[in-house]
């Protein structure tokens, strides 16, 4: 009997504590959350009059000058990219990330993002190949957040490929009709095989050497992989090291009646 009330005693510590961690989980996800917002707002306006200055309003600037300027509008871009991420991680962590869902065509989702990716492949003798046709289903999807998983995985795309295309590609998923397949195939330097599932993971670059030149934080395809997971889909890529690289996301087809 004795025993058995230890027993009892030690579960129930052990449940107090597992409660605490959750607790303090979800205070560092809290806290994470409003120490980004708050530091949007003087990261803004330190974009913001860099751009002012740049655009020659408060007068003419020397080369030099020039060239320093942008070196801040530069770094609080980066800057705020990934304050944007830890925002965005830090709300997918305290389960405050609520998708706006609604029905959406993919193949404006992906023109758009294209549009605005090109900058990405300024100087570099990289094609980019739209293959969405326009009569495809709609998806049900939050917008913005599509936008944003599209332009991740094509951020990367350029990011990791130095020459040749990249190809966007979009269809009925033939495993199940009910879900659009989504594909972003380059042919830039790949991925090891042993590192096709850590880099999914948060904070993990394969080749620190590269992804420093490149730049990036390493939050990027952790987030891609939670949206797309929080729209019912999934995200996995396929990869020969030396050859490129296909990153293959589903989303769900809208059903005929859904808005
Ligand atoms: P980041 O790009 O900020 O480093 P991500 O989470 O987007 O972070 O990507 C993690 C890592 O996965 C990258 O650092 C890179 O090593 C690898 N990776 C992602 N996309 C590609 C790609 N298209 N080609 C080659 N490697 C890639």
């Amino acid at each position: 009997f004795a025993v058995s009330v230890q027993n009892a005693r030690l579960y129930a510590e052990q449940v107090d504590v597992a409660d605490q961690l959750r607790e303090v989980d979800r205070l560092k996800s809290e806290f994470l959350a409003s120490m980004s917002h708050e530091l949007r707002t003087p990261l803004n306006s330190i974009i913001g009059y860099a751009e002012v200055l740049l655009d020659g309003i408060d007068g003419p600037l020397t080369g030099d000058m020039e060239e320093d300027v942008a070196a801040i509008h530069e770094s609080g871009r980066h800057l705020l990219s990934l304050v944007n991420d830890v925002l965005d991680l830090a709300k997918i962590e305290a389960g405050q990330m609520d998708l706006a869902l609604e029905r959406v065509r993919l193949y404006d989702v992906v023109e758009e993002v294209a549009a605005t990716s090109r900058v990405l492949l300024k100087g570099k003798s990289v094609d980019l190949i739209l293959d969405v046709p326009e009569d495809l289903p709609d998806v049900r999807a939050d917008l913005l957040r599509l936008r944003q998983i599209v332009g991740n995985l094509l951020a990367n795309a350029a990011k990791f490929t130095d020459e040749g295309t990249i190809t966007l590609r979009a269809g009925i998923y033939e495993r199940d009709p009910r879900w659009l397949l989504v594909s972003c195939a380059d042919t830039g330097i790949g991925i090891a095989s042993e590192k096709l599932q850590v880099i999914f993971d948060r904070f993990r670059q394969v080749d620190q050497s590269y992804s420093r030149r490149a730049g990036g934080t390493g939050l990027g395809l952790s987030i891609t992989r939670q949206l797309i997971q929080m729209h019912g889909g999934v995200l996995w890529v396929d990869s020969v090291p030396g050859a490129g690289s296909t990153f293959y996301f589903t989303v769900p087809i809208a059903a005929p009646d859904e808005n």
